[in-house]
């Protein structure tokens, strides 16, 4: 099957590339000549585990190529996705549908024969029926279905989850899309991965009820993590006893330093507006974007209270600024709230991360960035684990604790103990949700 993919973002293109490998013929556009150009080149422009081998692979095999040119990309398509972004719109955090429109508004002047338009990217209840009006509004005589193929892939982790997902959601207004649809995925089906069929209205709003429900436990499991840390508990053993009842999971229910990322603030923030839009307010999702900003504060108290409330001419090193490991996406990470604070308290910030680095030093002017931990810790006067990256997770912590003027430590993600920090020399150690700190 010859699929059109619109938007070669950390969604567009991993699903393009995984298509291909399938067997689909899948040309990927986007708008960004740069990002175009580099891909044409054979570079990969974002941070994403295997997906430079896999491209590389089936490219070489001639099913896989890039343009800008969306006429191009169509010609012949059978499928074109819309997987461009819907961030939060400035003001009101509704989710942005500008792209997504212009996107439709593209597509509809080169349908030449039967096309399904699937919206990959998440998007409000009620987005697929707009898509479709906007399509049939300026191309009255298409011939064409819409479809909302919502993705839940993780950053990181993007082509294990698209290649075995746990589920994959379609949801279309007749047999002859979801055939088309079917065919699409065939691949992963046969391989018993389920394909839960629907509406439009309920595969849209699965995404959102789905990330919502996922931040929220997060936001639970940091909350209890507080009330931990008053009463002498230890958070890490909590959601350990939590999570072994199957009915809850243990999955999502590790305390630190807040949720970020592309998609959990931008869409719980999209789902309570769609709440408030239909007179029904959101109110556990509101209470959870509250909650969230007030968990990423505390993050700040605790290295504060580290250095006594004196953060001023403070050296603090940071290790780790992207929301999670193995990605390079800064999008609401938490750092970007914890450094501009440290910086505005008069602290000097060093900052290492894996991948980062060139996505980061715009966002979080001020920063030193150094290449190692043991090279950030010369001379420093905190150590802030904010993202548990593998190479933050066995560190010397004696030979960082020596290179340090004063050996503190605020391990926001739990790598470490209070033990191992007191017995590698740190004067002081705090983590989030236990007690044990000093
Ligand atoms: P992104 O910002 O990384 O990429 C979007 C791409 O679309 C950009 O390269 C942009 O240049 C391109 N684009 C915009 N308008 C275009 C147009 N008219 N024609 C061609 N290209 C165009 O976004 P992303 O993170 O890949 O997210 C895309 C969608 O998928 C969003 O709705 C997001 O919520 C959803 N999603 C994201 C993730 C994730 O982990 N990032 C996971 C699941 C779902």
């Amino acid at each position: 099957m010859k699929i059109a993919m619109i938007g070669t973002g950390y969604v567009g293109l991993v699903s393009g590339v995984c298509f291909s490998d399938f067997g689909h013929d899948v040309v990927c556009v986007d708008k960004n000549e740069e990002k175009i150009a580099k891909l044409q080149s054979g570079e990969v422009p974002i941070y994403e585990p295997g997906l430079d081998e896999l491209m590389a692979r089936n490219v070489e095999a001639g099913r896989l190529s890039f343009t800008c040119d969306m006429a191009a990309a169509m010609e012949g398509a059978e499928a074109v996705f819309i997987a461009v972004g819907t961030p939060t719109r400035r003001g009101d955090g509704h989710a942005d549908l500008t792209y997504v429109k212009a996107a439709a508004t593209e597509i509809a002047g080169l349908i030449k024969s039967y096309t399904v338009v699937v919206t990959k990217s998440t998007v409000p209840v009620g987005t697929n029926r707009m898509v479709k009006q906007t399509i049939s509004d300026a191309n009255p005589n298409a011939d064409f279905d819409v479809a909302s193929n919502p993705e839940f892939l993780r950053e990181g982790a993007a082509i294990d989850d698209f290649m075995r997902p746990d589920r994959i959601v379609v949801g279309v207004q007749n047999d002859r899309a979801a055939e088309v649809m079917a065919d699409i995925y065939r691949p992963l089906y046969l391989r018993d991965f389920p394909i839960l069929t629907t509406d439009l209205e309920s595969a849209e709003m699965i995404k959102y009820a789905a990330n919502a429900f996922l931040a929220t436990k997060i936001t639970f499991i940091n909350e209890i993590a507080a009330l931990c840390e008053r009463t002498g508990a230890d958070v890490k053993m909590v959601s350990k006893g939590m999570g072994l009842d199957g009915r809850i999971g243990n999955k999502f229910l590790h305390a630190g330093p807040g949720y970020g990322g592309s998609c959990f603030p931008k869409d719980t923030q999209a789902l309570a507006r769609i709440g408030q839009e239909h007179g029904l307010p959101m109110q556990i999702t509101e209470t959870v974007i509250k909650v969230n900003d007030e968990v990423r504060r505390r993050m700040v108290t605790k290295v504060s209270e580290l250095l006594d409330g004196k953060l001023a001419g403070k050296t603090v090193a940071v290790l780790g600024v992207t929301f999670k490991p193995n990605t390079d996406d800064m999008r609401e990470a938490p750092s970007l709230t914890v450094i501009p604070a440290l910086i505005g308290a008069g602290a000097k910030v060093r900052a290492v991360d894996p991948q980062a680095h060139r996505e980061a030093q715009d966002l979080l002017p001020g920063v030193q960035w150094l290449d190692d931990p043991y090279k950030a810790a010369q001379n420093a006067d905190a150590l802030v684990l904010l993202t548990e990256w593998n190479e933050f997770r066995a560190l010397d912590l004696k030979r960082l604790a020596r290179r340090m003027t004063t050996p503190t430590m605020a391990d926001l993600r739990n790598i470490y103990s209070a033990r191992d920090a007191r017995r590698a020399g740190f004067s002081r150690y705090v983590s989030v949700g236990r007690a044990d700190e000093f």
